[in-house]
């Protein structure tokens, strides 16, 4: 399928091919730091499909812990991850971060990756009460 990427600012947008039957929920230290919560979903672009269709993105490059260099795009202006790919701009497959794909809510993960590292309470935030905007917002509050 194809996807349509568009950063917090709106500055960035791309898209690319994807298969759904791809999309994994990585745990690992660098997704929960870089994307700044507790795992990143992820899913490869089909070869050279990804193109950035406006705005500029930056890269920066980490040591990933086979040693290999990986490069993280995200936009220039408002910090979205867009992508993780070879360093240097290499051969190999890009990894779309699905947060900021328009059609991220197809994209379920199908499998989870970097468990070592997930957190210990994740299983339990099905059970948490639930509230659908943010606490104190006139809105209904519905338990599960
Ligand atoms: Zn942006
Ligand atoms: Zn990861």
């Amino acid at each position: 399928m194809q996807i349509d990427g568009r950063c917090l600012c709106g500055a960035a947008t791309w898209t690319a091919d994807v298969d759904p039957r791809k999309v994994v929920a990585c745990h690992c230290t660098d997704c929960q730091t870089q994307s700044g919560t507790t795992f990143r979903t992820i899913v490869p672009a089909e070869e050279g499909s990804f193109a950035l269709t406006s705005g500029s993105l930056r890269i920066f490059t980490k040591t990933a812990e086979s040693g290999r260099l990986r490069d993280l795009a995200f936009c220039e202006a408002c910090g979205t991850p867009v992508y993780g790919g070879p360093g240097g701009g290499g051969p190999g497959f890009l990894s779309l971060r699905v947060g900021p794909i328009l059609q991220r809510a197809a994209l379920a993960p199908v499998a989870q990756v970097w468990c070592r590292s997930a957190m210990p309470w994740l299983d339990r935030l099905a059970s948490l009460p639930r509230i659908e905007t943010q606490p104190g917002a006139n809105t209904a509050r519905e338990r599960s």
